[in-house]
């Protein structure tokens, strides 16, 4: 099978060391990078746990809603389009300008710098659910309590595993591009502006504090904590469940109610069968919110080269 081979295209010219370390994250995990992590998973999350009780007492009010709806979508797509279809498989050209403000959108959804994501994800598809694939549910085998585990790493586990992706072998094009190394060494400053953005918007509306601290719950905590949790959904449950109308080599599988929120990326079997194409939801009613705004990228002449998957190719992956 050669399908997979087009997945990722890295060039594979070898880049200098010293452009490595010029990226945001090494090889090696260190303490304090582990730390940080940990404490941007922990807290959103327990906004997120606490969001019920709090909409229940505070209130839940539209600007709060408006604001954490309007930046779970920009960063949403952000992480779909920018780092997954764009910089990670390369299913469309775009103009410098759309390049940078895609990998910047992205980083604002706190998963870590661009080179980072793009790297570890070409492993994924390079072992899907074999060794060597950071984040396989089925790493510890078949049985339940294996695949409880196994789910648990899957989501979110691996990140905190010391080792990293080689991020020279996996993304070379994205460590040699300047503009990119930029964005990846600025992602402290992609994550402040995601959590102060909101407080700022909403205690200007609210002209209060009481405004600022709500939109920080909902727009910043709640709203990253929900994306993180759909986005390591993506590894976990589509590699456990879901239907698989198409010949991919690894388990992954269509999962429909995570369409919405995952902005289209919940139709992982197709993309596990297709990597490159632009469009993940190619059935009838498969919602596909990335792939809309590709097309209209490609409408307003800021994409080109779009791999749109034809009848023909979408039947040829058929299982059946
Ligand atoms: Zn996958
Ligand atoms: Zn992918």
């Amino acid at each position: 099978m050669t399908m997979q081979a087009s997945e990722a295209r890295p060039d594979a010219t070898p880049v200098p060391a010293s452009q490595i370390s010029a990226t945001r994250g090494g090889e090696k995990q260190g303490r304090a990078e582990r730390i940080a992590l940990g404490l941007f998973i922990a807290l959103p999350f327990v906004a997120l746990l606490a969001a019920v009780p709090v909409a229940w007492g505070w209130g839940l009010g539209w600007t709060d809603v408006a604001i954490a709806t309007v930046m779970y979508f920009a960063t949403c797509h952000g992480i779909t389009v920018g780092f997954h279809r764009f910089f990670t498989h390369r299913s469309f050209k775009t103009n410098r300008a759309l390049k940078i403000t895609m990998a910047v959108a992205g980083s604002l959804a706190i998963e870590g710098p661009v080179v980072r994501w793009v790297a570890d994800h070409r492993r994924h598809h390079k072992f899907s659910d074999k060794d060597g694939d950071p984040h396989s549910p089925w790493r510890y085998g078949e049985t339940l309590p294996a695949l409880l585990k196994g789910l648990w790493w899957a989501h979110m586990g691996w990140l905190f595993d010391e080792e990293q992706t080689p991020q020279h072998i996996y993304a070379p094009d994205l460590v040699k591009d300047p503009d990119i190394r930029a964005v990846s060494r600025l992602f402290w400053l992609w994550t402040t502006i995601s959590m102060l953005l909101p407080p700022l918007v909403g205690g200007l509306i609210g002209m209060s504090w009481h405004g600022a601290l709500t939109a920080f719950f909902w727009g910043s905590l709640v709203r990253v904590s929900l994306l993180h949790h759909v986005t390591w959904s993506i590894n976990s449950i589509c590699h456990a469940v879901g239907a698989r109308p198409f010949k991919s080599r690894d388990r992954s599988g269509n999962v429909w109610w995570l369409a919405v929120l995952s902005c289209g990326e919940s139709w992982h079997n197709l993309h596990h069968a297709d990597p490159t194409s632009a469009r993940h939801g190619v059935l009838r009613g498969q919602v596909d919110s990335s792939a809309r705004l590709i097309r209209w990228f490609e409408q307003a002449g800021w994409a080109r080269d779009v791999r749109w998957p034809d009848a023909e190719r979408i039947d040829a992956r058929r299982t059946a």
